[in-house]
């Protein structure tokens, strides 16, 4: 209700704010979180949820009028298609040179993602995160995530022997052929779960190639997790459909919080006003950058520093395929959740998962996503003209990437004298490198606020989601983005409650 005054206010339901609020309630707070997306509990006319990646409808794209697919192509042709205009699930947000894809609901990020659940190698996390002590993260935060995360690895002697890890096992064999290392990723999937979708007992989710527009059986998203745990306290409300629009200081303490209620349109139908105590930006790397950047310019909070809006990275993501002999079939069952990856970090600067094309069909491809050490950093700022926030990251920026990931497939396509494929993004078009599933940075620790996520220029304001991490984290970034949330949650907890 309009008027109201809340103890703590979370922006955005993905890892940081799920944290957050779990957190937050354990200790006694009352918090109510607010997500422009939808709630994502009421099965549609056709009884599910959630659409499958292989007939998206109205629930599939937020506010667009056609498909955006990641992978845009199949054998030359484009496979995009007109959809109604909704509030869907997975965001595809036009930057001038980039795609940033972002979860819509509750849940974030959660509800879209694969799953993949990785914590860096320990060696590289100083230059994940300079200014936070690796000790007490791999000691207890990241031990605290994987477990509220509900982390686990694939069963190896399954993995040996299903047909829908058969991808994988040829990736396996050509990345050891090479002589890179190849390693198991684990997953937020429950992988009894899948074992039941392959011997036929089960709803098939994995198995029926869901994954991108959500997952209707087996993923614990942060709905199953962290925010079933939340809700659990009887201390947390969620308010879907809600955007948050602007957070200034209030004349009796505390902020204002100005937030529209939308229609399944995206149309505003409502414009609430709450004061919040304390007010948690949890709207992801692009939210809370967005959010943050139009506050200092236009004056709600010009008490920001200049470090808002800097330092976003998309995590070095670049996506190829490779065209296999005959004798190298992928599968046509291909489980939609990876699990397994090409460690080539430390000679190359590329870490490749090994992904599926759950097309039903066998395509003979090896697909791949590589996460690398880009070293370009992009900046939000304030378009006056426009009353938008403009992000200044050049197309040309992921030719590192490209670089990087061919120190891994130039070696494998020579090895094997194989080539890439040339029609998965467009007509002759090896690399995907127009889009990101992983931005990252924007309101960085220990810069754009204090070591532990508050905006010291407005005590009770915080920062604790990726937007906090300075654009890569060297693997897959939720695990790191949760684990960073449990490290600062825990802080402010102790000391400013
Ligand atoms: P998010 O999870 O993005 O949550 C932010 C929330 O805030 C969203 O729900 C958003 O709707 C809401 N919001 C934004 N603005 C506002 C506002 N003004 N008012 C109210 N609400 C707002 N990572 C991995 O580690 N492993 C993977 O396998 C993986 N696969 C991915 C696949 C896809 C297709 C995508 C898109 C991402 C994937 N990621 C993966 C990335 C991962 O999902 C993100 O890094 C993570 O969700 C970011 O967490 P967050 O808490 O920063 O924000």
């Amino acid at each position: 209700t309009s008027g109201e005054r809340v103890p703590a206010l979370v922006i955005g339901t993905g890892y940081g704010g799920a944290v957050a609020a779990l957190r937050l309630a354990e200790a006694g707070v009352a918090v109510h979180m607010v997500e422009m997306g939808m709630a994502w509990d009421t099965p549609d006319s056709d009884g599910k949820i959630f659409c499958n990646t292989t007939a998206p409808d109205r629930r599939s794209y937020w506010l667009r009028t056609r498909t955006k697919a990641p992978l845009n192509y199949f054998l030359g042709f484009p496979i995009d298609r007109d959809i109604p205009r909704y509030t869907g699930i997975l965001d595809a947000e036009d930057f001038a040179g980039i795609t940033v894809y972002q979860g819509r609901g509750v849940g974030g990020g959660s509800l879209v993602n694969g799953g993949m659940a990785v914590t860096p190698k320990r060696e590289n996390f100083a230059a994940i995160l300079p200014s936070v002590n690796a000790d007490e993260m791999y000691a207890t935060y990241y031990p605290r995530a994987n477990s509220g995360l509900g982390v686990s690895l694939v069963d190896p002697a399954w993995f040996d022997t299903t047909p829908c890890y058969q991808y994988s096992r040829v990736g396996r064999k050509h990345a050891q052929r090479s002589n890179f290392p190849f390693v198991f990723v684990p997953d937020v999937y429950d992988w009894d779960y899948m074992k039941q979708e392959a011997a036929g007992t089960v709803s098939k989710s994995a198995l029926a190639g869901e994954i991108l527009y959500g997952n209707n059986h087996g993923k614990k998203s942060l709905q199953q997790t962290y925010l079933a745990r939340a809700k659990a306290t009887g201390l947390v409300t969620v308010s879907a459909l809600h955007r948050v629009t602007s957070v200034s200081p209030a004349s009796g303490g505390g902020y204002t919080v100005v937030i529209d209620q939308l229609n399944t349109s995206g149309a505003t139908t409502a414009t609430k006003t709450l004061i919040a105590d304390r007010v948690f930006f949890a709207a992801g790397s692009v939210g809370t950058s967005k959010l943050l950047v139009k506050l200092k310019a236009t004056g709600a909070l010009p008490g920001l520093n200049n470090e808002i809006g800097q330092g976003w990275g998309d995590n070095g993501n670049v996506m190829c395929g490779r065209a296999n002999h005959l004798w190298d079939p992928t599968g046509k069952l291909q489980s939609s959740i990876p699990c397994s990856g090409i460690d080539n970090w430390a000679a190359g600067g590329a870490f490749a998962e090994i992904a599926p094309l759950p097309t039903g069909i066998e395509t003979f491809a090896s697909f791949y996503l590589s996460i690398t050490k880009n070293p370009h950093r992009a900046a939000f700022t304030w378009n006056a003209a426009t009353r938008a926030v403009d992000l200044n990251w050049q197309t040309a920026w992921k030719q590192p990437s490209v670089d990087m990931a061919k120190t891994i497939f130039d070696k494998i396509n020579a090895k094997e004298g194989t080539i890439y494929r040339t029609d998965l993004f467009g007509v002759y078009k090896i690399w995907g490198d127009h889009l990101t599933y992983h931005p990252l940075g924007g309101a960085v620790l220990n810069k754009a606020t204090d070591n532990f996520g508050r905006l010291t220029a407005y005590p009770g304001l915080y920062v604790i989601d990726g937007a906090l991490i300075p654009g890569n984290t060297s693997v897959n970034p939720f695990v790191t983005i949760t684990a960073l949330a449990e490290r600062n949650i825990e802080r402010i907890i102790a000391t400013d409650l």
